[in-house]
């Protein structure tokens, strides 16, 4: 995977920043809706864009062969909708008592899980005079967000019934899959099959709704759960849901996290670096700040540990380097021994690894959890982003 050269800024680079490229992101797109064929694909760019910027990500996707762009909530639709995104947009994961009418307005697809639910749409359509998009959700193992299957049959009539009355276009019938990450698991068949069935009440009920329950997992890995639509999400961004490595994957991650080395010295050996000391210095050597730290999401538990194992690494000065002793609120410390590093140079946190930075998978390693959470985990206001590989102007 090669460095996106275009990534680079020159001399006013901020102090920290995300830089997304979009040009991963079309990459990524393009992979999945090849290998979709006749589905539609789905982007899924619910908080920011998975961190990477929704409006950007959506345009990109949308230039790459998305037509649909998923979102968890009617604010992050509409979010889409003011940014320019004229494309379907589903938000699928709103209040029973929320007010639909500003997304039915805008033509945002709404999911429905409930009757209760379906009846704050239908009064929605009403005051604004017509009529909403929905997709009905089955739960179908995850027991999570989704209709509970008991209550599928009233939900279908009372859908039905509103479509008659001219209240509701019924999209589809979808659901979301609990073991979508091991391919080979047999709750994958099951939910297909509870999706399928209860797809049969729907368009025995009058309505001809399409299905969708492929996430970026099971797009990637189970074409016959491909279905109408697919919705992928991580793969959008060039993380792989199965936690591959980068290089055994048609995905190019899309995003890298930088600082800039605020500060560069010299230090003697036997001193102690950071808050409690935890790490100190065998030999005089070069220390460089970073001026990143807890408060701008690089997990404090990357720290290294007094023996000095473990911990996190930058790139830095073209060679990865170890980080010393505790993760601050607004900094951390680099140890570069005796090469030269300047203030102002860049260290890489994570990247796409093609330099040889560490990955958002490596930290998840680190850290026992998911590149999700690393991507979605850095903090806006703190750390800047800047978005590479616009083709078309919108707000970022
Ligand atoms: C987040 C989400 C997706 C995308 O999941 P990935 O694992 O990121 O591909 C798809 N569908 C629903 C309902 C989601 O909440």
């Amino acid at each position: 995977m090669s460095y996106n050269a275009d990534l680079d800024h020159g001399a006013a680079a901020p102090r920290a920043e995300v830089a997304v490229d979009l040009d991963a992101i079309r990459h990524n797109v393009s992979h999945l809706a090849d290998l979709v064929g006749s589905a539609a694909t789905m982007a899924v760019v619910k908080a920011d864009g998975y961190g990477h910027g929704a409006v950007p990500v959506a345009q990109a996707a949308l230039e790459a062969g998305a037509s649909w762009i998923g979102a968890c909530t009617m604010a992050e639709a509409l979010h889409l909708r003011a940014g320019g995104i004229t494309a379907p947009v589903l938000s699928w994961l709103d209040l029973p008592d929320a007010d639909y009418a500003p997304a039915v307005a805008r033509d945002i697809d709404l999911s429905v899980a409930t009757p209760r639910q379906l009846d704050s749409v239908i009064e929605a359509t009403i005051r604004t005079d017509r009529p909403a998009r929905v997709h009905l959700k089955i739960d179908t193992g995850l027991s999570r967000n989704g209709g509970a299957e008991a209550d599928w049959p009233a939900l279908v009539d009372a859908a039905a019934k509103a479509t008659v009355d001219g209240h509701l276009d019924v999209i589809a019938v979808w659901s979301h899959l609990a073991h979508g990450d091991e391919p080979e698991h047999p709750m994958l068949d099951r939910q297909a099959a509870r999706l399928d069935a209860a797809w049969r009440v729907a368009c025995e009920a009058g309505l001809s709704p399409i299905r969708h329950l492929a996430n970026s997992a099971a797009t990637l890995t189970r074409p016959d759960l491909h279905y109408d639509l697919v919705r992928p999400g991580i793969a959008v961004y060039g993380l792989d849901p199965l936690g591959r490595p980068v290089p055994d994957t048609p995905l190019r991650p899309a995003m890298t996290f930088r600082a800039r080395v605020a500060l560069v010295k010299r230090v003697r050996a036997g001193e102690g670096v950071s808050y409690g000391h935890e790490w100190t210095t065998r030999t005089s050597t070069t220390l460089a700040l970073v001026p990143v730290g807890y408060a701008d999401g690089v997990p404090r538990r990357l720290g290294s540990r007094p023996s000095g194992v473990g911990g996190m690494q930058v790139l830095l000065g073209g060679r990865r380097r170890p980080v010393v002793g505790r993760v601050c609120m607004d900094q951390i410390v680099v140890d570069c021994g005796d090469d030269p590093v300047q203030e102002g140079d860049e260290a890489v946190l994570f990247g796409p690894g093609g330099r040889g930075e560490p990955t958002a998978q490596d930290w998840a390693d680190a850290l026992g959890t998911i590149h999700y959470e690393i991507v979605t985990g850095l903090r806006r206001g703190r750390v800047s982003r800047t978005v590479f590989g616009m083709h078309s102007k919108g707000p970022g």
